[in-house]
């Protein structure tokens, strides 16, 4: 999803004090996202480096859906992602696409697909981290998609652990291309 709009933040942070109201809250968070976002953005990593760093993920993942073990899957060296914001909750990812001039629309099919497959990751235990990745195209468009990341535990029921991921990846009613690339590792 392509955005124009930069977001803006209020120069000074709210302190944050100890009775802070529920609003408050969301607001000093808020803005600290807006600030996260800024900084990213003023740093943009290209679409080729953020591909670059999800094939390694995803190379790692594919080895452990085709049979591999959990502790093969940890001794991989931890990779991240470039230019991502995590989000502490969905309220805040859509207020802050809001102020990044995102359509309603979009917002909300965002919001339905991140959160059925987070949804279906809660019931398994898991505490997925949700993301917003920043990157730019080759033609210097600024773009943005969510993310969502689960860690594996380091041991348990390695062949159940599979069979919930995948339930996990198929949880929304439409799936995405990177939804279908993971579920391809399965075949
Ligand atoms: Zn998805």
């Amino acid at each position: 999803m392509s955005f124009e709009e930069e977001p803006k933040f209020e120069t000074e942070l709210p302190e944050k004090s100890t009775e802070e109201t529920a609003e408050e809250r969301e607001e000093r968070i808020i803005n600290e996202k807006i600030r996260e976002i800024a900084d990213v953005l003023g740093n943009l990593p290209s679409e080729e480096e953020v591909a670059a760093a999800e094939e390694k993920i995803d190379a790692c993942l594919e080895k452990f859906v085709r049979g591999g073990s959990l502790e093969k899957f940890h001794k991989e060296p931890d990779i991240d992602i470039p230019g991502k914001v995590e989000f502490p909750d969905f309220n805040i990812l859509a207020k802050v696409m809001r102020i990044m001039g995102f359509e309603e629309d979009l917002i909300k099919q965002t919001v339905e697909h991140e959160s059925a497959h987070i949804k279906e990751a809660k019931k398994f235990g898991f505490e997925p981290k949700l993301y917003l990745k920043f990157f730019k195209t080759k033609e210097e468009k600024k773009e943005c998609q969510p993310w969502f990341q689960i860690e594996l535990p380091k041991r348990g029921d390695e062949e159940e652990l599979r069979k919930n991921l995948k339930i996990i990846v198929e949880a929304p009613l439409e799936l995405s291309e990177s939804d279908l690339k993971t579920l391809d590792m399965y075949e």
